[in-house]
């Protein structure tokens, strides 16, 4: 095995244990990004003189054996997170010459953790979508099948961490972006219960649902990932001022007296037989584990997708508003008014689907129409939290599929947006009520494409989510299995 491949918990031994410096560690990776970047086009921008520098600080940590829990562990991070000095595009090219004065709270802690930002990684324009197509710079390659989409939003974020080309990422999710590419590439990808994790400087899409979390090579390097990130900030105004547990200490063997509960409403019509054979065989291995495994009803699932379709662009056209050419970012050249200057720098700036996006999210909030569509998708919002309350009082986790469908051919969906908004199905349930939800490898289809399962747990119940997921991963023979790039 090479350096690059390793997890965060088995480098944190090499590092502490002076087997290997984290200037090498770090020169490996981006010896790897070398390699096959060309071929996976993650990043979008790399750092390699500071990352360097980071390293070696770690280094001079280490030597006095001081280093945090990410001490010299390269991380990449999607673009939608500030960081300081170095550019954050957010896919778009409204900010494509956007610096950030100030470091993301989320980048923060993991500097303070020790750990080496190597670069800032592709996503879909302020993570609208779920191919990384509707990136302004390019969309990835799936690092298992080349022809492939890696999912979105945080495809960069996946397609670096399956790929080698770093040792995880954070991405953010706010209707599946980390698990759904997590599900596709084959890596871990946990979404946070709202306010676990502070979005101060995330570039905002749609801030009822918006969440950060990590992408890893396994359970393990989640729980350690979401240890550094958790934790309340005063800057984000939905952050939630509640202890840390120490997450990777709920990683342990055996589920005894946890009941799973396999929700009907995700195994409807639509589903891929090879998706659900593979789910359905994951779901036995937790049975094995020892969980008791219950059939349960979430019947308001279906109406997820319609009110999220609503809400989500609703307040993206308010986010939105602020990228006028006036403060910050693009501002088109050729203006002869402010109006002017408003309408060009927007439909210059901004891609198909953002403007889409806007355009729906302005009509639905507007006089007269509010009621019927805004007011509406709150309310089956509430019935969809309901439904949840009612289930987490029959069962501990929600064990289902990520995605209907395993990832789908590059170009093949880009002028379908209405099949590609149904494809986030089982997703976007999760962020519209708040709860915490990861996605696991748990097979690869007959073309060879991963597939992922979901557990879903109630507010602020990660750590049964990364307990099944452990036992989960234990019981399967894929951790460690890795793209043949060619
Ligand atoms: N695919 C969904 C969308 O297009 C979810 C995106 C996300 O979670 N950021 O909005």
């Amino acid at each position: 095995m090479e350096t690059y491949q390793y997890t965060i918990h088995e480098l944190q031994k090499k590092l502490a244990g002076q087997e290997i410096s984290a200037r090498e560690l770090t020169e490996t990776v981006f010896a790897r990004i070398s390699a096959v970047d060309d071929k996976v086009n993650a990043y979008l921008i790399l750092d390699k003189n500071k990352a360097m520098d980071q390293a070696a600080a770690a280094d001079k940590l280490l030597a006095d054996k001081k280093g945090g829990p990410l001490c010299g562990i390269p991380l990449s991070i999607k673009d939608v997170l500030c960081t300081k000095g170095l550019r954050t595009t957010a896919g778009s090219k409204i900010l494509e010459n956007f610096i950030p004065p100030y470091d993301a709270a989320v980048i923060e802690k993991l500097r303070a953790a020790g750990a080496v930002i190597i670069g800032k990684v592709s996503m879909d324009e302020f993570a609208m979508g779920s191919s990384n197509e509707n990136c302004a710079y390019g969309a990835p390659h799936n690092p298992w099948n080349l022809d492939y989409i890696c999912g979105g939003s945080s495809g960069g974020s996946a397609a670096s961490v399956a790929a080698d080309e770093c040792i995880a990422s954070l991405g953010s999710d706010t209707g599946g972006s980390i698990r759904q590419p997590g599900s596709h590439c084959s890596v871990v990808g946990l979404k946070p219960t709202y306010g676990r994790v502070s979005r101060f400087g995330l570039l905002a899409y749609a801030s009822s649902l918006d969440q950060i979390g990590p992408l890893t090579r396994d359970v393990t390097d989640c729980a350690i990932m979401l240890n550094v990130i958790s934790g309340y900030d005063r800057r984000d105004s939905t952050s939630v001022d509640r202890p840390v547990p120490d997450y990777p200490a709920a990683l342990k063997p055996g589920l005894n007296g946890m009941t799973v509960g396999i929700p009907t409403e995700y195994f409807a019509e639509g589903l891929n037989p090879e998706v659900n054979e593979a789910v359905l065989n994951g779901i036995d291995k937790l049975r094995e584990a020892g969980a008791e495994i219950v059939e349960v009803s979430l019947p308001h699932t279906e109406y997820g997708v319609a009110a999220y379709y609503i809400i989500a662009p609703a307040e993206a056209s308010s986010n939105l508003s602020r990228y006028d050419g006036v403060r910050f970012g693009y501002r088109s050249p050729e203006a002869d008014s402010l109006l002017d200057m408003y309408n060009k720098t927007r439909s210059q700036g901004f891609g198909e689907e953002v403007k889409r996006r806007i355009i729906i999210g302005t009509y639905a909030l507007s006089s007269g129409y509010y009621d019927a569509y805004y007011k509406k998708a709150s309310q089956v919002r509430t019935l969809i939290i309901e439904d949840y309350k009612k289930v987490f009082s029959q069962c501990d986790v929600l064990v289902s599929p990520v995605s209907p469908v395993p990832a789908w051919q590059l170009g093949e969906m880009v002028d379908d947006p209405l099949s590609m908004y149904l494809s986030d199905a089982l997703t976007i349930p999760a962020n519209l009520a708040g709860i915490p939800a990861i996605s696991v490898p748990c097979g690869f289809s007959s073309a060879g494409l991963p597939i992922g399962l979901q557990i879903q747990a109630g507010h602020f119940e990660e750590e049964k989510l990364l307990k099944a997921a452990f036992n989960l991963e234990s019981a399967l023979d894929i951790k460690g299995r890795k793209p043949d790039i060619a």
